[in-house]
C-alpha cells in the first residue's frame, strides 16, 4: 500500500541531470485551486507564459510560444511532426544519445535523414554542417548534449544554416534559462525545453517557441500533421484564438509560470554566471578526489551538466547507492559512457552552494 511507504525525504538533493530540485514558488503554485482551461484567469496566465518565453528564448515580440502537455521528448517529436514531410531531406547533428533520439524521431516522421556525426564527449563541427547542407529542409541539433556534457555550437551552426532554406530545430531542453539563447539573433526557427530542467518547474509541459518561417512551412504542408495533438495550427487554436482543442494541464501551468517569473527577476545573465561559478567551484573540489573533464575541449563543456571522468578503481555504482542511503542522487553515464563518468546536474536549484557542500562532504567520507 501507498501508506505504508515512507515518505520521500523533504530534503532529498536531486543533482542529476533533471529533473531539479522544484523551486519553493513553482511549489506552493501547485497549491492554488483548479481552474478549468477556458476560464479567462488561465487565459490571462498563459499570455504571461507566453511573454515570458521569447524572454527567455530571446525573441521577438511576434514569435508563437507555448507549452506542450507532455516533456521536453514531446517537443522535439512536434517540431519534426510539424515541420517534416515524407521524403524530406532532414540533417541531424548526433554525438550523443539526445541527438541520436532526433535522427529517430525524424525518420519515423519519414524523413530521409542524414547525419553529421562528431565523436562522444566532442562538439559538432559547423563546417560538417556546411559540407552536408545542400539540399536539406530541416537541420536539427541538440544545444546541451546532456549524455556527455558537450555544448555544440548553436550560433556557429545557425550561422552556417541561414539563408541555405533549410530551417533549423534546436533542443534548449538542458540550456534554455542557464545559457545564452538569442532565436531571432541566431535565427532559429523551432526550440523546445523541458520544465523540469533549467527552470525547476515540475515535469509534464514543454515550452516551445516556433518562427514565422517554420509557422508558414507548416501552413503549406501537403499533408496534415500527423501528430494530432501538437499539430501547430491546433495549439495557435488555443493559444492565440483561446479555442478549445485539447485540456491543458492547468496546474502544471501555474508551476511553470510560478518558476519562470522567478527565473526572469532572478535575471538571465545572473544565472547564466551562477551556474558557470558552481561548476567550477565544484569541478575545483572534485579534482583533489581525482575526477577529470569527460569533455577536452574548455569551450565545449556544457556548463548546466558537469561531466566528469571518475577516478581510476572508483565503485560507481556503490558509491551511488550509498549516496542514495544519504538522499543525495547523482548519475551515472548514459550507454557508451556507463561506469566511466558521472553527469552532475546544475540546473537550476541544483545550482546552489549547499546541496554541493553536501555531496562533497558525504563522498569525502565515503572516500576516506
Ligand atoms: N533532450 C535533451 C537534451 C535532454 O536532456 C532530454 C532529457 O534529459 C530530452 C531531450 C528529453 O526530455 P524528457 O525526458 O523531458 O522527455
Amino acid at each position: 500500500m501507498f501508506e505504508d511507504r515512507p515518505s520521500a525525504h523533504p530534503e532529498h538533493l536531486l543533482l542529476t541531470p533533471g529533473p531539479t530540485p522544484i523551486h519553493p514558488r513553482a511549489q506552493r503554485a501547485l497549491l492554488r485551486p483548479m481552474l478549468g482551461h477556458m476560464d479567462p484567469e488561465v487565459f490571462a496566465l498563459n499570455g504571461e507564459i507566453q511573454a515570458g518565453l521569447r524572454t527567455l528564448y530571446g525573441t521577438a515580440p511576434a514569435t508563437f510560444t507555448a507549452l506542450l502537455a507532455g516533456t521536453g521528448s514531446l517537443g522535439m517529436e512536434a517540431g519534426f511532426a510539424n515541420l517534416v514531410e515524407r521524403g524530406d531531406e532532414v540533417l541531424v547533428c548526433v554525438n550523443g544519445s539526445f541527438g541520436r533520439r532526433m535522427a529517430e524521431m525524424a525518420g519515423r516522421y519519414g524523413a530521409r535523414v542524414r547525419l553529421v556525426e562528431a565523436p562522444l564527449g566532442q562538439p559538432i563541427d559547423p563546417a560538417d554542417v556546411a559540407a552536408k547542407l545542400d539540399g536539406a529542409r530541416l537541420v536539427a541539433v541538440v544545444h546541451g548534449e546532456t549524455s556527455t556534457g558537450v555544448l555544440n555550437p548553436v550560433p556557429e551552426i545557425a550561422e552556417v544554416v541561414r539563408g541555405s532554406g533549410a530551417l533549423l530545430t534546436v533542443d534548449a531542453v538542458t540550456t534554455a534559462g542557464m545559457e545564452p539563447f538569442y532565436m531571432e539573433a541566431w535565427g532559429i526557427d523551432y526550440v523546445y525545453t523541458g520544465a523540469q530542467k533549467c527552470l525547476s518547474a515540475p515535469p509534464g509541459v514543454a515550452p516551445v517557441a516556433i518562427s514565422e518561417r517554420a509557422l508558414a512551412r507548416h501552413a503549406a504542408r501537403r499533408t496534415p500533421t500527423p501528430l494530432w495533438y501538437c499539430d501547430f495550427g491546433g495549439l495557435r487554436d488555443y493559444w492565440e484564438d483561446h479555442t478549445y482543442h485539447h485540456t491543458v494541464p492547468v496546474n502544471l501551468h501555474y508551476a511553470l509560470h510560478a518558476a519562470l517569473e522567478a527565473a526572469l527577476e532572478e535575471g538571465l545573465t545572473v544565472r547564466q554566471a551562477r551556474v558557470r561559478e558552481i561548476g567550477e567551484a565544484v569541478l575545483a573540489a572534485l579534482t583533489p578526489l581525482g575526477f577529470t573533464p569527460y569533455v577536452g575541449e574548455r569551450a565545449a563543456r556544457l556548463p548546466t551538466v558537469l561531466a566528469l571522468r571518475l577516478p581510476a578503481g572508483f565503485d560507481d555504482a556503490g558509491i551511488r547507492r550509498a549516496l542514495r542511503e544519504r538522499e543525495i542522487s547523482v548519475t551515472g553515464g548514459l550507454g557508451p559512457t556507463a561506469g566511466l563518468i558521472w553527469r552532475l546536474g546544475l540546473m537550476g536549484e541544483a545550482a546552489r552552494p549547499a546541496p554541493y557542500r553536501a555531496l562533497l562532504a558525504a563522498l569525502e567520507e565515503l572516500l576516506n
